[in-house]
Formats: C-alpha cells, sequence, structure tokens
C-alpha cells in the first residue's frame, strides 16, 4: 500500500541527504512517505491512501490542515507583498493579540521556529543576568541545536546515572564539546532536587528552561506545586523561569500554560500552533527582560521574520480560535479518546496506558500506570507501542511514532469513535 511512496523515497534518496528534510520525517511507517494533500482532519498519501491525522504535523495543525480562513489571509495578505526588510501593520496586530492572550507577553519578537527563540531566550537570559549556564530537564526537546541537543536520547536507564548529576548524551555527532559547559540537566518533577541544585550553582545559572508540560516525552503534568516552586527559585536568586510553550501554547488554551497553571514566566516560547504550518515563532517575556533586546543591548535579527504570508497565517488562526473557542470541545473530544482506548485496552487485556490533558495525550504499554518524569518513561515496551502504531497506520489512523497524539478542531466525534474503534481492532492482534 506504500509503493508509490517507496519509488519517489528512492528517487529522493539521490538528491535529498536520507530523502527527507527534517530528521523526524524518516521515522514514518514503514518508511518516509510522501503526502499529496491534507483537508480538515484527514490527509492523504501518493499511494491514495487517506489518513485520520491525529499528527497535526507534529502539532501545529491546531485547525485542521488547509482550513479556509487561514488560506484566505495568506492569500490576501501575500498578494499585497511578501517581505519588505521593513515593518508593517499587520506585526503590530499579530503582537497586540498575544500581548492581549499571553500573561507575560509585555514585550515579544518574531521568529521563524521554536528552536531559534529558545536560543534568543537563553542568550536575553545570559546578558540580564551575567551567568552562563541554564538548566534544564531530562527528557525535555528544545529544538536541535547545539546547547540543547545533549540529553534528548540516552542508551537506558542505567547509562542516566544519578538523579543527583545525570549523565548525559549527544543526540548527534558534530556538537561543539564545549556546549556540553552550557547546561546542567536534572530528572523533571522534583522540586527538592531543582533547589538543592541552584542553592549550589546559582551563581552560574542564567536561566531555567522548561516545558510547562513533559510533551516530549510521556506527556506528563507537573506536579503540584512544581512549576509554583521554579518561579518562586526563580525570583529569589534572579534567574529567568523560561518556559517552552513550543507545544503548550495555543493548544492547552489561548493564554498557553502559564494561563493553565497560573504560573508566569520571565520568558516563553510560541511557535507550532500559533501558525497553522507556517514558520513563525514568539519570543515572548516581561518587559525587564526584553527590554534589552529593545535597547539593543541583545542583538536578535532574521531576514525572514515576520514576513506578510507568516503573519497573515497566525493572525487567521488566533482569530479563528478566538472566534470559535474550540477548546472546550478539544478537551471533550480528547478525554473520550483517551477513555474509549482505555476501554479498548481493558477488553483485550492490553497494559495500554493513556497520559496526558486531551488536546495532546501519549499511548504508552507499560506496568506503570503513571509516568513522572523521563526516568519512568524508559521502562515502557516500545516494540509493543511501534506494532501499535504500525497497525493503526495500516488501517488509516496516523499518530506520532512515539505515541503522541494530537486533536484539533477539525476533528469529530465520529472521528474519534472511528479511531477508538480501530484501536480495538489492533489491539485484539498485538501479543
Ligand atoms: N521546544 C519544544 C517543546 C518542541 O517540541 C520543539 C519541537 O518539536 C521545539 C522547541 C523546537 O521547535 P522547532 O522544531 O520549531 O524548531
Amino acid at each position: 500500500m506504500y509503493e508509490k511512496s517507496k519509488e519517489l523515497l528512492n528517487r529522493a534518496e539521490k538528491v535529498l541527504a536520507s530523502g527527507v528534510s527534517s530528521e523526524f520525517r524518516k521515522y514514518n511507517h514503514p518508511h518516509a512517505l510522501f503526502y499529496t494533500h491534507g483537508s480538515g482532519s484527514r490527509i492523504y498519501d501518493v499511494d491514495g491512501n487517506e489518513y485520520l491525522d491525529f499528527t497535526l504535523s507534529q502539532g501545529p495543525l491546531i485547525l485542521g490542515h488547509s482550513h479556509p480562513e487561514v488560506l484566505r489571509k495568506v492569500e490576501e495578505y501575500s498578494r499585497e507583498g511578501q517581505l519588505y526588510a521593513g515593518q508593517h501593520i499587520r506585526e503590530i496586530e499579530l503582537a497586540e493579540k498575544l500581548n492581549k492572550l499571553i500573561p507575560s507577553a509585555e514585550l515579544m519578537r518574531f521568529c521563524l521556529d521554536g528552536s531559534e527563540a529558545v536560543q534568543t531566550a537563553f542568550r536575553v537570559a545570559r546578558a540580564k543576568t551575567g551567568r552562563q549556564k541554564f538548566l534544564r530537564f531530562e527528557g525535555h526537546y528544545h529544538g536541535w541545536l547545539d546547547n540543547v541537543a545533549y540529553g534528548i536520547s540516552t542508551p537506558g536507564i542505567e547509562a542516566l546515572g544519578s538523579r543527583e548529576q545525570p549523565n548525559v548524551f549527544p543526540w548527534t555527532a558534530g556538537l561543539p564539546e564545549s556546549s556540553r559547559e552550557d547546561f546542567i540537566v536534572l530528572p523533571w518533577n522534583d522540586l527538592a532536587l531543582v533547589e538543592q541544585t541552584v542553592k549550589r550553582y546559582h551563581e552560574e545559572i542564567a536561566a531555567i528552561i522548561t516545558e510547562p508540560i513533559m510533551c516530549n516525552n510521556g506527556c506528563i503534568l507537573p506536579n503540584e506545586g512544581f512549576l509554583e516552586g521554579l518561579r518562586a527559585l526563580c525570583d529569589r536568586f534572579g534567574i529567568a523561569l523560561i518556559l517552552d510553550e513550543v507545544i503548550t501554547g495555543f493548544r492547552v488554551g489561548l493564554g498557553g500554560a502559564q494561563q493553565y497553571f497560573g504560573v508566569t514566566p520571565d520568558l516563553s516560547i510560541f511557535a507550532k500552533a500559533m501558525g497553522s504550518g507556517y514558520p513563525i515563532s514568539a519570543i515572548v517575556g516581561k518587559r525587564e527582560w526584553m527590554e534589552l533586546i529593545a535597547e539593543g543591548k541583545v542583538i536578535h535579527a532574521g531576514t525572514m521574520n515576520s514576513g506578510n504570508p507568516t503573519v497573515a497565517a497566525a493572525l487567521a488562526t488566533i482569530e479563528v480560535l478566538e472566534q470559535e473557542n474550540p477548546y472546550e470541545r478539544m478537551y471533550r473530544l480528547g478525554r473520550r479518546l483517551m477513555d474509549g482506548l482505555r476501554e479498548a485496552a481493558v477488553d483485550t487485556k492490553q497494559d495500554l496506558v493513556t497520559q496526558g490533558l486531551g488536546p495532546m495525550f501519549v499511548t504508552y504499554f507499560g506496568k506503570k500506570r503513571q509516568c513522572n518524569d523521563y526516568r519512568d518513561t524508559l521502562g515502557n515496551d516500545k516494540a509493543k507501542l511501534s506494532r501499535f502504531i504500525a497497525g493503526l497506520h495500516d488501517r488509516g489512523i496516523r499518530v506520532i511514532g512515539r505515541g503522541l497524539w494530537y486533536v484539533s478542531a477539525a476533528h469529530t466525534e465520529k472521528d474519534v469513535d472511528k479511531a477508538i474503534q480501530t484501536a480495538a481492532d489492533v489491539l485484539k492482534e498485538l501479543p
């Protein structure tokens, strides 16, 4: 059923390194696939297969594929011009919207993706504090650039070593060894350990960066008081609290996870769902931190930043989210899907677990009924998960390979029921 994709992959490999334009796209089932179009909750490949899409292109497509209002605005603004090496009024409109919606967004700058916005936040934090290191957490992903490309993967739980001083492994060849000196890494959700470390090393720490929900591994919620505890430690020791809202932004609600949990960071990053698949991100923050950019002490630049099409996409996306307010529905559908998968697992005697909020959640197979940090997730049965995801895919349900499901405003009750029924069929066939 994937023959044409395979032929195109063979052709692509001759000119595109491993046939793809981003490493993660290699990990589709059964190999990198080629798609022709997407519409609402559906995506179609070159072999004519239709998929009910819960990947949403790794998160961005919160309104589903090809939302008409996004396309209309992108076309309208693109016809006026594309990029001016100068300002346009729509950037102000977008910034004013973010300022109104996101608790910490007093000042901001637009960038192209999450990775570079993260680096901008580090630069601001270093410049303001005069310190060099950032503290980050095992299992969190903050982009693919050098200083955050350690500790993304591990050979196994034994290799991680002690909780107090975990070992980290380079994700890729080609990293400068000096990047290893840029950060301290700790297990997540353990406030006592963070406090102990910060007390000891605070004179070196410019920032603590965290995903507010550990979406990239296990979709793990913060323990009660954890984010508040980080906030208090940062206040006490003059450290920047950076919330990486690349996934949670516009997904858990219009004000991001900072509004959901009521914890206001100094700096935060918005990307993915902000632009419905167009390359736009934002570093937003409190005035006292972002002022360093305003004053020109910290340089942030980019030829392609805030072009007409990307700003149009973000404005259209946010306006639709504001007008239609699909969040109650996305939570309800997500929870219905999680419950349905759980019931199917009970009926088929499978050790499948669902964990997350609803608009995004994970499925895993394992003995632990709840994972609380990255180390907990390492004992899960990855081979079984791969078979489950492959089985769903062959029956037209597309889910991110590591078991992450995203629900969009375009998904319906019928879609969710179809996914549950299909999952039940797949689970019956698993050993
Ligand atoms: N931060 C988080 C939490 C992410 O999930 C990602 C990407 O998946 C990034 C940062 C990097 O964003 P981008 O891929 O847009 O560079």
